[in-house]
């Protein structure tokens, strides 16, 4: 059965932070194919400065050109609106029913997880794969299993336990959230679009088509 991942996120703009980690977790996981997925309208960011959703789709399908098990997809930006990640899931897990999907998402996002809608019926419907990230700044004295486990038990479901020899938390019933521990990479879009208010270069952050659209798009300024 064929592993396919689902890495959703603004991607304003993709950097080579996201490369590499979902490199890493294609690789661990021996995925078939992950694919990218821009939200049209991200329901938990600030939108300030949110780059049009065709520039954010142009920038990444030049970034994962290179990369034959990288796809995208527009799912999200075709449904307009909000992007909600549970419909996203449900679209994807109709369109491929004999492939183990898996939801990708980084520890910074994870630990939001009960804000986002039907939060509960992700662990029901999918197996979750949350990816070591650096903090931006030092907020947690807990080691990532420590600090995904007291989250886990504290918002989702306290049946959920700790498998060290998979670095899995796994429940008799619900679908298993894996920890990955991925290269880190100290990047954020955040940090980018800061970088290049102030003028700054950005050239070891992004691919360099990514690089060379922002500056002949105008974008971030
Ligand atoms: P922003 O700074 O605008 O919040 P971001 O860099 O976090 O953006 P997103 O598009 O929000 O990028 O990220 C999509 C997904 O990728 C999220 O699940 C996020 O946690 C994860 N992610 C982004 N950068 C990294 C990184 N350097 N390491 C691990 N995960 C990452």
């Amino acid at each position: 059965m064929k592993g396919i991942g689902l890495f959703g996120g603004t991607f304003n703009p993709l950097h080579n932070g996201h490369l590499k980690v979902a490199e890493d977790v294609r690789a661990q996981f021996q995925m078939e194919k992950i694919y990218f997925i821009p939200s049209a309208l991200p329901p938990h960011k600030k939108r300030d400065n949110l780059a049009d959703a065709g520039d954010r789709y142009q920038m990444i399908e030049f970034a994962i050109s290179g990369y034959p098990k990288f796809d995208i997809s527009d799912v999200e930006i075709q449904r307009k609106g909000l992007s909600y990640s549970i419909d996203t899931v449900r679209y994807f897990k109709k369109k491929f029913p004999s492939a183990t999907c898996y939801l990708i998402v980084g520890m910074d996002a994870f630990l939001e997880v009960d804000t986002w809608k039907s939060y509960g019926t992700f662990f029901d419907l999918i197996p979750i794969i949350v990816m070591t990230r650096p903090a931006e700044s030092a907020v947690s004295t807990l080691n990532p299993a420590e600090e995904l486990e007291s989250y886990i038990q504290a918002h989702v479901d306290q049946h959920y336990e700790f498998s060290p020899p998979t670095s899995c938390f796994v429940h008799p019933e619900r679908q298993p959230v894996f920890l990955c521990h991925v290269t880190p990479m100290d990047i954020s879009s955040t940090r980018i679009r800061n970088l290049i208010k102030q003028g700054k270069s950005i050239t070891t952050m992004v691919p360099a088509s990514v690089e060379k659209y922002i500056y002949k798009k105008g974008l971030y300024l």
